[in-house]
């Protein structure tokens, strides 16, 4: 099968030259995002491989199955960005990759939650300016606070396990129990509950018409006072105009976001020459409690090689019209 791959990163291409070698696969690899201007490029392939911000909407689709193409790759776990119903309309098939280390992301909101707190960023800038004071590095302990996260499927579960590991008490939001959080000890409450008796709030639920701005100004009224809120599942779960308010008001103590509503015109370019546009996003960088990193909670070397083998393996599955999990339906 012929593969177009867009967006594709120096990672991308290293980790997908090994996973397709010994294949009768071949990958051209586009720099460039796939959206309806740039969906001329697929004439000839029969697949397209995608990431996180690369908008497959009605036009990109079209266009798509014009050029003959059946099958779409994606090489993340959300599928948020990709029109599913119009494509299933077109006769357009959409695999994705559920699974790759589900810790990896756990960890990195573990960092955000850590680096916060304890203000390592503020701290290792100091030292290295031989400013060996500790004025304004103050933290708390995280040992026996409450966690309300929200979503408790793979990384939910890797994350709880981990501030179960800290002495935390977790409490669990989610549409469906999972039997591995209750083993755990986590206590399933309502979500007005998770809101008002967290220290620490993680997001780990998809971005749906149910989820979208699930954290609104309502929903922070509910919340303690300088409550933190991770979020490392996607932007628009966050309303972050709101956020701001509540970062103003202190209502929001601390606020850790590898996600960003608006992150499909930032996130993974290098536009450290450039003047950036986003009002919103400069704004909450001036805040001395809000962390940003740029959707990086997938990348380590494990996720990659597991995100590169599991796309080669869904075009195999596809081709033997195999069930698989991996099928968005
Ligand atoms: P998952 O499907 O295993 O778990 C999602 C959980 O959310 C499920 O238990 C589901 O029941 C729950 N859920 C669904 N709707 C809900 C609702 N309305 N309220 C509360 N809970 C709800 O997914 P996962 O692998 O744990 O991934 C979670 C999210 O993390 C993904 O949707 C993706 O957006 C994000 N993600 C981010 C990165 C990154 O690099 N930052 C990487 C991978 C995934």
């Amino acid at each position: 099968m012929k593969i177009a791959l867009f967006n594709t990163k120096m990672y991308d291409k290293q980790f997908f030259d090994i996973a397709i070698a010994n294949t009768d696969h071949t990958i051209e690899y586009f720099e460039v995002s796939l959206n309806s201007a740039t969906a001329k490029l697929t004439p000839g392939y029969d697949a397209v491989c995608v990431f996180v911000n690369d908008y497959l909407q009605a036009d990109t689709l079209e266009q798509l199955a014009k050029h003959g193409i059946r099958l779409i790759l994606l090489r993340c776990a959300g599928f948020n960005n990709v029109d599913i119903e119009k494509a299933h309309t077109l006769g357009i098939r959409i695999y994705r990759v559920p699974a790759y280390s589900p810790q990896a992301v756990a960890e990195h909101a573990v960092a955000l939650l850590l680096t916060l707190n304890r203000k390592t960023h503020k701290a290792f800038n100091r030292v290295r300016e031989h400013n060996f004071s500790l004025e304004r590095l103050t933290g708390f302990d995280v040992y026996k606070k409450t966690i309300g996260i929200v979503g408790t499927g793979q990384i939910g579960i890797a994350f709880s396990k981990i501030m179960k590991g800290f002495g935390c008490n977790v409490l669990a939001y989610d549409i469906v129990q999972s039997q591995e959080a209750l083993s755990q000890g986590v206590q399933y409450v309502d979500f007005d509950t998770l809101l008002a008796q967290s220290d620490i709030i993680s997001l780990h639920c998809p971005l749906n018409h149910a989820t979208k701005h699930m954290l609104n100004m309502t929903q922070f009224e509910k919340m303690k006072q300088g409550v933190m809120i991770i979020n490392t599942s996607r932007g628009g779960l966050i309303h972050t105009i709101d956020a701001i308010q509540a970062l103003k008001t202190g209502k929001i103590g601390y606020l850790g976001i590898d996600v960003y509503e608006q992150e499909e015109h930032l996130f993974f370019k290098d536009l450290s020459e450039s003047i950036v546009a986003d009002d919103v996003i400069a704004r909450l960088m001036t805040f001395p409690n809000v962390l940003i990193t740029a959707h990086q909670g997938f990348f380590t070397n494990e996720a990659l090689e597991q995100i590169a083998q599991t796309t080669i393996q869904n075009i195999d599955l596809y081709i033997s019209n195999t069930h698989t999990e991996n099928e968005v339906i």
